[in-house]
């Protein structure tokens, strides 16, 4: 018995915890800024920059308009299981905000020096709070908040050993933000990557607002050849706009799926929309589309994924037939007036 060595088990210390969970959030400079964007949406921000250095490793930093959090806050939104999204089992079966787990704050700061700068509108000025000293002092800016992520991974080297170049990196960063930027035409977003102007899209409100957000995003030769969707099949709405065939692509790159504002990739709404193409897609053509599925909250359950790119689906026979039929509307449809006046 005594060549069995065990060690005793003991609890892991807090940022050993921590550093374990983001691993399943943060994978590369992209998941940081997809769960920073998600943040200052639900602090209802109208403007979101995004300022990168190397492809996001060197610098994240994420400047918004929102609601700001107040200076006695800004320690406990650092803390794990931390949130000011719900409160109880009902609010997250409800839940309408993009996040609510209160992880992805801890989750980044104990991988990379993270700072939050913010201000919040019962505030006379802003306060700074240092993640990795906790030291808390005021600090200068408008009503919002910045965070700052400086150095990704910088502790855990096995990690950072995975990133590819910062091309690639960069480019991930981009595809996230045009995710979000394609959710919400009502909000501006920026994107910096060295010191450049990469991206800049102006805020659209209005009813056209989708339709001049495709365009700016995915190209005026996305909006000239697709066609709107406007569908309600039992609990489930379908909206967006559906390529027609000729502006088919080799890959499936322009394929955006939202469930109730958030982007998913999921199996039954892509394959919804695939068999929607069946008779007018051939071979391997990719079919491009942003389609936007409603349905009430209580009808998905958006938590079984740490990152909730997968949602499940009370009904997803339902969303698939929503999706697939709202898709062949759409497609029969006539086409004369769509090109006409952009969001037509
Ligand atoms: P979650 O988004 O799931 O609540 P996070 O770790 O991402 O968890 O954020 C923790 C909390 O910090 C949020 O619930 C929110 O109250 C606050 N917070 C984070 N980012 C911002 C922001 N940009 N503006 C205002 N409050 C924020
Ligand atoms: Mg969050």
């Amino acid at each position: 018995l005594g060549d069995r060595p065990r060690r005793s088990i003991r609890e892991l210390p807090d940022e050993l915890i921590s550093q374990i969970a983001a691993g399943e959030v943060v994978e590369r400079p992209a998941s940081v800024v997809r769960e920073l964007v998600d943040n200052a949406l639900d602090a209802g921000a109208s403007h979101i920059s995004v300022r990168l250095a190397a492809g996001g490793v060197r610098l994240i930093s994420i400047e918004d308009d929102g609601a700001g959090i107040p200076p006695e806050e800004l320690p406990i939104a650092l803390k794990r299981h931390a949130t000011s999204k719900i409160a109880n089992l009902l609010e997250l079966e409800s839940v309408g905000t993009m996040g609510f787990r209160g992880e992805a704050l801890a989750a980044i700061n104990s991988i990379a020096e993270t700072t939050l700068l913010s201000r919040s509108g019962a505030q006379p000025n802003a306060y700074f709070l240092d993640g990795r000293t906790g030291e808390l002092r005021p600090g200068a800016r408008g009503i919002g908040t910045t965070v700052e992520v400086k150095e990704l991974f910088f502790s855990v080297p096995a990690r950072r050993k995975f990133l590819k170049t910062d091309a690639t990196e960069l480019a991930h960063c981009i595809e996230s933000v045009r995710r979000h930027a394609l959710a919400r035409p009502d909000v501006a977003f920026t994107i910096w990557h060295d010191g450049k102007l990469i991206e800049q899209w102006r805020s659209h409100p209005g009813p056209d607002g989708l339709a001049q957000r495709l365009g700016d995003v995915l190209g005026e030769d996305f909006l000239a050849g697709s066609v709107a969707v406007d569908h309600q099949y039992g609990a489930v709405r379908v909206t967006g706009r559906a390529g027609v065939p000729d502006i088919s692509r080799s890959r499936p790159d322009q394929q955006f799926a939202y469930v109730n504002g958030r982007f998913v990739r999921d199996k039954v709404i892509t394959h919804a929309a695939r068999s929607a193409y069946e008779d007018v897609l051939h071979g391997q053509r990719q079919p491009v589309y942003a389609l936007y599925v409603s349905v009430e909250p209580a009808r998905v359950d958006v938590n079984v994924h740490p990152t909730k790119i997968e949602v499940r689906f009370r009904d997803s026979r339902e969303v698939h037939q929503a999706v697939r039929h709202a898709v062949e509307n759409a497609l029969a449809a006539p086409r004369a007036g769509q090109t006409a006046p952009a969001g037509a």
